[in-house]
């Protein structure tokens, strides 16, 4: 997310660092480059005009802080900047019970994955949801709701599949004194607004007066994202947006635009394909991760909220008493890609160093595909891997005898370093496992 942006970025503090302190003349040339790189990730003009103002005059007016460098000031301007043209983090509404969300945008947008996506955020926080599938137009759709509301079993309302008013009338009886306590209506959207998809969708409001009408934006249409942002928001007064395929090479303007144009906020963003790759949208995590700065409470979030606790203390446990087996690391492996991508991760960490993700990827699962093709009793005791059983393994991964050997050399390593660490004599050179 924000890569383009942050390399960029990059370059207007490094034209300030080693400055003694901020002039008109030495700030030009990083303005300029701020400017250019909003303008190239597809922020509108406008904004740009007013954001570059803005950080102008800040930064020409305010006194440096004492402790802060030049650089480090204009970082600290930008960011408050970033900030404020986001607004402030606004939370989902769910003041009636049950309270009802109705999604509503344009077809491709990602609508109905985000729709699921908050059902199971919101499961996972304890609601009671229940899904509704009134994208008649879409073909598909509706079966693509119902299988997702399986995999994270939520209950969807489907009605006669045919008739969208009919659908949600339907699903407004099934839920009266059900104990659901939040209702998410996926609409039908249109490859272009049109008058016919607008009317449904008035007609469909006024039915339910739901708590929250969120618009689902797609990031990787830029300009147009924000167009059709507006025009729906002057028909339906939606009460916030979904910006989704953030993880793409979106440039990421629309996230920084849409509030300025609309005055509505993001409530959460789209990083992936997957249900879990939702995030609610903070606006100061947001200009963390654009300046580079990384975004450590998300991660440490998605930890909390993702890997199971018991099971990464007892790995820990064993990892300080050198009784890390092969068995222990499948099921580390497992708990961290429950976090996502490598990539996903890298992007959440403050500074991290641009290394090759794809291959750190593909090792990872040829790790994965040996281990799992090893025995329970391999696993635990890899010293009984003689060259039939290695083959076996190599075979069954799809891998070589020598990545095989790779693997069981790197783990030996690992396990004299931890013996090492539990002695209290970390070896100086900390190599780590290698993989
Ligand atoms: P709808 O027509 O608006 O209901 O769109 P869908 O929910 O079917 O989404 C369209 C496509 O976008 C699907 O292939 C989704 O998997 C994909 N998609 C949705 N949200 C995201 C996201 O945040 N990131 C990525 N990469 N893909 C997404």
């Amino acid at each position: 997310m924000f890569e383009g942006l942050q390399e960029k970025l990059s370059k207007a503090f490094k034209s300030l660092s080693g400055k003694g302190k901020i002039t008109e003349k030495n700030i030009k040339e990083a303005i300029r480059i701020v400017k250019l790189s909003l303008l190239e990730a597809d922020v509108n003009y406008k904004v740009v005009k007013e954001f570059i103002d803005e950080v102008k005059k800040k930064a020409l007016g305010e006194e440096v802080l004492r402790s802060l460098t030049p650089d480090q000031m204009f970082i600290k301007i930008l960011k408050d900047e970033l900030i404020r043209l986001m607004g402030e983090k606004s939370q989902l509404q769910m003041i009636h019970s049950p309270s009802y969300i109705m999604m509503v945008g344009l077809q491709g947008s990602g609508k109905t994955t985000s729709a699921a996506k908050i059902a199971n955020l919101l499961k996972k926080r304890g609601r009671k949801p229940y899904l509704v599938a009134a994208d008649t137009y879409r073909p598909a759709a509706i079966d693509q709701l119902i299988t997702l509301g399986k995999r994270i079993d939520v209950p969807v309302y489907y009605g006669d599949k045919k008739n969208p008013i009919k659908i949600v009338k339907g699903a407004l009886k099934e839920v009266k004194d059900s104990g659901y306590d939040v209702v998410i209506f996926d609409t039908a959207g249109r490859l272009h607004i049109d008058e016919e998809m607008m009317s449904e969708l008035v007609e469909i409001k006024d039915i339910l007066n739901p708590d929250e009408i969120l618009m689902v934006v797609d990031a990787m249409t830029g300009q147009d994202a924000v167009n059709s942002a507006k025009t729906f928001d002057e028909r339906l007064d939606v009460t916030g947006f979904v910006v989704t395929k953030m993880d793409g090479d979106a440039r990421g303007g629309v996230i920084l635009s849409i509030r300025y144009v609309t005055q509505k906020p993001v409530k959460f963003i789209g990083t992936g394909e997957k249900i879990e790759d939702l995030e609610e949208f903070y606006p100061e995590r947001i200009a963390s991760r654009i300046l580079g700065l990384g975004d450590v409470l998300t991660l440490i979030e998605k930890a909390e909220q993702e890997l199971d606790k018991e099971k990464m203390k007892n790995l820990g446990k064993k990892m300080i008493n050198a009784e890390f087996t092969l068995e222990d690391f499948q099921e580390q492996l497992k708990e961290i890609k429950k976090l996502g991508s490598l990539s996903k991760i890298i992007d959440l960490l403050p500074g991290a160093p641009k290394v090759d993700l794809d291959q750190g990827e593909k090792e990872l699962k040829i790790t994965e595909a040996i281990i799992n093709s090893m025995t329970p009793e391999e696993r635990r005791n890899p010293k009984i891997l003689n060259a039939s059983r290695k083959k076996r393994i190599a075979k069954g991964s799809g891998t070589s005898v020598q990545e095989v050997n790779k693997l069981i050399k790197n783990y030996e390593e690992m396990k004299k370093m931890m013996k090492m660490f539990k002695k209290g004599k970390l070896p100086f050179n900390l190599r780590g496992f290698k993989l």
